[in-house]
């Protein structure tokens, strides 16, 4: 693994979702800024980046997107996901199971699973990036009180299992490197 970078999804210019005094991007950065205080703790060092993931990662550095959903059509969806490259082999789609666990545990959002890239999607940038590490995560619907408690009050357990997950696969990946 080369390097992981932190996709706080949006920018102040286009904030993606807005709810209320709530936009996706905001809640992006909070929640982007814990998890890289926590990554810290294992000593992995990991660059935030806004907007849109550009193109030309390498294929080892890992990229994890966080945005938020909302339909506004008053469904009753909720909860979080994560989304892969439609390459993405079996060793990435497990990881970003587990990653997605940290998640969605007895703090965490509901678990809408794992989803792979299609051409519906609209998130068209993770066939970009140029790394098969790239997932995009889901932090719960911003038109959901109970994703957005969730969120507000349970992110900083969230991002501690997140990280120690996190560093479990990153030395995992470590030891097959060198086997
Ligand atoms: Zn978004």
């Amino acid at each position: 693994m080369k390097n992981v970078y932190i996709n706080a999804a949006h920018s102040s210019f286009s904030p993606g979702g807005v709810w209320g005094k709530r936009t996706e991007h905001k809640d992006a950065v909070r929640f982007s800024e814990k998890l890289k205080r926590e990554l810290l703790k294992y000593d992995i060092c990991c660059e935030i980046f806004s907007g849109s993931i550009w193109n030309g990662f390498s294929n080892d550095d890992m990229i994890l997107s966080f945005h938020r959903d909302g339909n506004m059509k008053n469904t009753e969806k909720y909860g979080a996901s994560v989304l892969v490259p439609k390459n993405a082999d079996a060793e990435i789609q497990y990881d970003a199971f587990r990653l997605l666990s940290a998640l969605t545990g007895d703090m965490g959002f509901r678990n809408r699973g794992v989803h792979t890239f299609t051409e519906k999607s609209p998130f068209k940038s993770i066939e970009k990036s140029g790394s098969r590490n790239t997932f995009i995560f889901t932090l719960g619907f911003m038109d959901k009180d109970c994703d957005n408690r969730i969120l507000d009050k349970n992110s900083d357990v969230l991002v501690k299992l997140f990280a120690y997950r996190l560093n479990k696969i990153l030395k995992e990946r470590e030891n097959e490197d060198n086997a």
